[in-house]
C-alpha cells in the first residue's frame, strides 16, 4: 500500500482505539478491536500493534502465512477473517486463535477434523449473511439455528459467536437495522445451550460504522482503512 507512514498509521490506530473505547463505554459493555491488515505489510501490522492494537484479522491464507513467517502478529491474537475454501483449511486451524466466518456445516467438520489432528480446538464465529446478498458468503438468518445445532454435533471446534458484514448502505438507519436483527440472533442463539457453543462475541462494524455497530450491540469490530488508509485493489 504504502500510502500512509507508520506514525499516521500509529495515531489512526490510536484514535480508532479511543473512538471504539468512548462507544463501548455509552454502550455499556466492552469491545475488542480487531485490525483488518488485508493488504498490508509486516510493517503496518507492527506500527498499529505498537499503538496498542492487539487483534488482527487477514482475509487471504497466502498472505497470512507470509506474515506470520515475517513474526508480523507476534504477540497478538490472530483472527481470519475471510472466505475460507475448503482446502485452505489445514493452512489455517491451529495457526489462528479466531476463524470468524465459518458458514457450513461441512466446513466446520473440515476445521473440527484438523483441529482433532492436531490435538487442539479450533474457536470460530459462525458469519450470518443478514443481508441475503447472493456473492456474500454466511448462512442465511433463517439457517442459524439449524447450523448451530449440528456444529454442536462436531469435535474439536468451540463456537464463540456471531459475525456479520451487512450490505453498504448509504442510510445509517438501514446499517442500525441489519446490526439490530444480528443483535437479536445473537441473543436468541444465546438461550440454546450446548457444551461446545457460547454466545459470547458479537462480531460485526467495520471502518464506516464500527461505532453504530458497537452501539447495537457488537463486542468485536474489525476495523481496516480507518487504521491502514484506503485500499488500492489495482495495485
Ligand atoms: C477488510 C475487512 C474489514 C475492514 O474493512 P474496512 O471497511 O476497511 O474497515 C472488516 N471485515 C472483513 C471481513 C474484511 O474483509
Amino acid at each position: 500500500m504504502g500510502e500512509l507512514s507508520l506514525s499516521q498509521i500509529r495515531d489512526n490506530a490510536r484514535r480508532v482505539l479511543e473512538r471504539a473505547a468512548i462507544a463501548a463505554e455509552r454502550a455499556g459493555h466492552e469491545v475488542t478491536v480487531v485490525a483488518a491488515s488485508k493488504m498490508n505489510d509486516t510493517w503496518a501490522v507492527r506500527a498499529a500493534y505498537d499503538a496498542g492494537i492487539r487483534f488482527f484479522g487477514e482475509n487471504r491464507v497466502q498472505e497470512l502465512e507470509g506474515k506470520l513467517s515475517e513474526n508480523a502478529y507476534a504477540g497478538a491474537s490472530l483472527h481470519f477473517i475471510g472466505r475460507l475454501q475448503k482446502n485452505k483449511v489445514k493452512n489455517v486451524v491451529g495457526r489462528v486463535d479466531l476463524i470468524e466466518s465459518a458458514d457450513s456445516a461441512e466446513l466446520l467438520r473440515l476445521i473440527g477434523k484438523k483441529a482433532v489432528e492436531l490435538g487442539t480446538s479450533q474457536d470460530v464465529l459462525l458469519e450470518v449473511n443478514i443481508g441475503r446478498e447472493e456473492a456474500k458468503s454466511g448462512v442465511a438468518p433463517e439457517g442459524l439455528p439449524g447450523l448451530v445445532e449440528e456444529a454442536a454435533q462436531i469435535d474439536g471446534i468451540f463456537v464463540r459467536g456471531l459475525m456479520a458484514i451487512p450490505p453498504v448502505e448509504t442510510k445509517k438507519e438501514k446499517t442500525e437495522r441489519y446490526f439490530e436483527q444480528m443483535r437479536k440472533l445473537f441473543i436468541d442463539m444465546s438461550a440454546k445451550k450446548y457444551d461446545n457453543v457460547t454466545m459470547s462475541i458479537l462480531s460485526m462494524g467495520m471502518s464506516a460504522d464500527f461505532e453504530l455497530a458497537i452501539a447495537c450491540g457488537a463486542n468485536m469490530v474489525r476495523v481496516g482503512s480507518a487504521i491502514f488508509g484506503e485500499r488500492h485493489y489495482d495495485r
